[in-house]
């Protein structure tokens, strides 16, 4: 006998290995492979901008994010691309500028945060 489970979407039933429903309901495995990358989707010539997409045209989880900067500017080609050029030479800076006052008021948070930020830019170009 085939086990059975709920749809989340409709409660209908269904068969336990069903990765999707009558409704449209989907099994997240089976969502467009989006590893967990809320990073600014905005790339130009091999580079991509290294900001946190903070913004999406949908509410849907896994939609393109981008950051506020270029989400602004996607119709703009050339301002997007100024963005991503000044993104590397700027991101230490402003990703500090971005840490909330409430770490900023505790000296070990704010340098662990700062430490945070400096490894990721080193990730990020390698320097
Ligand atoms: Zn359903
Ligand atoms: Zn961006």
């Amino acid at each position: 006998m085939t086990k059975k489970r709920r749809c989340p979407e409709c409660n209908q039933w269904m068969a336990i290995d069903m990765v999707n429903c009558d409704c449209g309901w989907k099994a997240v495995k089976e969502a467009a492979p989006v590893v967990a990358d809320h990073r600014c989707a905005y790339q130009h010539s091999g580079l991509r901008c290294p900001y946190p997409g903070t913004n999406s045209s949908s509410t849907h989880a896994s939609t393109t994010w981008y950051c506020l900067d270029h989400y602004r500017n996607l119709n703009d080609l050339k301002r997007s691309i100024e963005i991503l050029m000044e993104a590397e030479k700027n991101f230490i800076a402003v990703m500090e500028e971005r840490i909330h006052w409430t770490i900023k008021l505790i000296p070990e948070l704010y340098e662990k945060a700062k430490k945070g930020i400096r490894e990721l830019s080193f990730k990020l170009f390698r320097k």
